[in-house]
Parts: structure tokens; sequence; C-alpha cells
């Protein structure tokens, strides 16, 4: 039983509320999840419904998965070709604790997404299924270390095809069409936004299987960047340990207060 994720605009951009994560007033379909009182265990990602709403769409055939911030929703509202990009995604998850505070205003009660935990766990479901799976971006190292890591962690997986992400200007066309012709049924691209996001939908209409943005990811898995530790991310200051990790993102960071300031406005 499958319902179509609804789109809500945060600020103008669209994200989408997957089934079973909004309750409230203006909540959409709640109870996802919560049928499951017997001792039998749910499925995997049953009460995970962005993974549910993944999953889905690969079974469609495939499409682009948009993980949004705060930083990003601004980026869109200055940047018609993102904003674009994102209004034309299969699935935008709502991966910052601003979006979901923005949601939350709305009357939709959403748990918070992060892309890095939807890649790891369709990476966990590929290696189950027989899924091949491609890895795009980071810098050389970033990715061998990556490749090694998950040949290790994941070693059902089926992994066709991996390249880093500084290659030269005429190298892109053929690895894109190296990437088509393989037909992967998920690709994870780590160049950074927006430029991931532009690269994936400039390839619409001649991919299959499932595409998303990644960012600092593979960098993460890779063991070159941390994530901030649970007690922070819990209390949603994710966002400060990176500017302490990486003080030239500061200028980026003003976009969260601007967007903070555009949702309050957008409810006056
Ligand atoms: N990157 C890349 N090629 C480039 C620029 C960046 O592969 O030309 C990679 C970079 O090494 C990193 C990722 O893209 O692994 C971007 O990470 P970041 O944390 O900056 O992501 P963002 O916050 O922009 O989504």
């Amino acid at each position: 039983m499958e319902t179509a994720p609804r789109r809500v605009p945060v600020i103008g951009i669209g994200v989408d509320v997957c089934v079973g994560t909004a309750e409230g007033s203006g909540g959409v379909g709640v109870g996802g999840g919560s049928g499951s009182k017997g001792a039998i265990e749910a499925p995997a990602g049953a009460r995970n419904p962005v993974l549910q709403a993944a999953l889905a769409l690969h079974g469609r055939g495939g499409g682009q998965i948009v993980t949004l911030n705060a930083e990003m929703t601004m980026a869109a509202r200055a940047n018609p070709e993102l904003g674009a990009v994102i209004a034309a995604a299969d699935l935008v998850i709502p991966d910052g604790a601003g979006v979901v505070w923005a949601l939350q205003r709305k009357g939709f009660r959403v748990q918070r997404a992060p892309g890095i935990e939807l890649a790891r766990q369709l990476l966990e479901h590929a290696s189950h299924h027989g899924w091949r799976v491609a890895l795009v971006g980071a810098s050389p190292e970033v990715m061998a270390t990556l490749v090694a890591r998950l040949r290790r962690e994941l070693p059902g997986l089926d992994l066709a095809f991996h390249r880093h992400g500084y290659q030269k200007p005429e190298d892109w066309p053929a690895i894109e069409q190296e990437l088509l012709t393989l037909q992967p049924d998920l690709v994870l691209v780590a160049l950074g936004v927006p430029r991931q996001e532009t690269w994936i939908r400039g390839l619409a209409g001649r991919r299959t299987g499932l595409w998303m943005g990644v960012g600092g990811s593979f960098d993460v898995w890779a063991g070159s960047k941390k994530r901030a530790p649970r007690w922070m991310r819990s209390l949603q200051i994710e966002w400060l340990y990176r500017l302490v990790q990486e003080p030239a993102r500061w200028r980026r960071m003003l976009a969260l207060p601007e967007f903070a300031w555009a949702v309050l406005q957008e409810r006056a």
C-alpha cells in the first residue's frame, strides 16, 4: 500500500511530507507503522516513510531525490535554476532541522530525514536486493577509502561504478554515457550543492534508477570529516559543529537566520 508524498511549499520551495511522518492539524495520513502491535518485527523501513517513498520511487522506474535544508532553500530562492531543479525532483526530503521547523509551523509534524542516513539505508537495501550501485564525487583519496570501506562493510553490495568528482570538464560526457549505459539502481552523487542537483537533472529523461545528491556524505563515510555528535544533532545545532569544522562556511551559513526570518514572515 503506497500513498504518494504530499508536496508542501516552504517559503516557496516544495518539500515532500511522506505519509506516516506527519500528524496534527494539517498533517496527512497519520498512522504508518503504528499498526505493528504484534511480536513480529516490522519489515525494515516500515517506520521510515522516507525510505519507503524512495523505494517506491525506485519501483516506478526511479527519479531524482533532493535533500532539502535551510541553506539550500535560500540558495534555491536566489538561484532560479536550482529552484527549478528542486521543483522537478521526484522526491524532496526534509534534511534539515530548519525545514522541519518550517513544516511544523504549517501543522505538519515531520521527522527530520538526514540525507546521509537515507543514502546509507539505500546502500544497505541495495546490498540485500542485488541493486547495481554507482558512486560519483568527492576527492580521489576519499573515493578510494570509501570504496574499500563499503566493500568491507557491505560485502553484498554490487558497486558497479565509481568515479571521484575532480574530473576534467572534457571527461564528464564519457562518464555520463557510461553511467547511462550501466543503468544503475542507485547513483549517489557528492559534488556539492547545487552542482550535484543540476548535473542529475541534466540527465533526466535518459537515466533510470534513483539518483541522489549527498553533499559531504562520502567524506564522512570515508572518515575524512566527522558528523556532529548525537547530542548536538538532537539540540539541532549540527550547523554549529559544521561551522567549527569548516569556518570558511560562515558566509554560506548567513542563510540560516535569513531562512528563519523568511519563514516567520511567511506566516504573517
Ligand atoms: N566535490 C567534488 N568535486 C568538486 C567540488 C566538490 O567532488 O568539484 C565534492 C567534495 O570533495 C565533497 C562534496 O563534493 O565531497 C561536497 O561536500 P560539501 O560538504 O561541501 O557539500 P554541500 O554542503 O555543498 O552539499
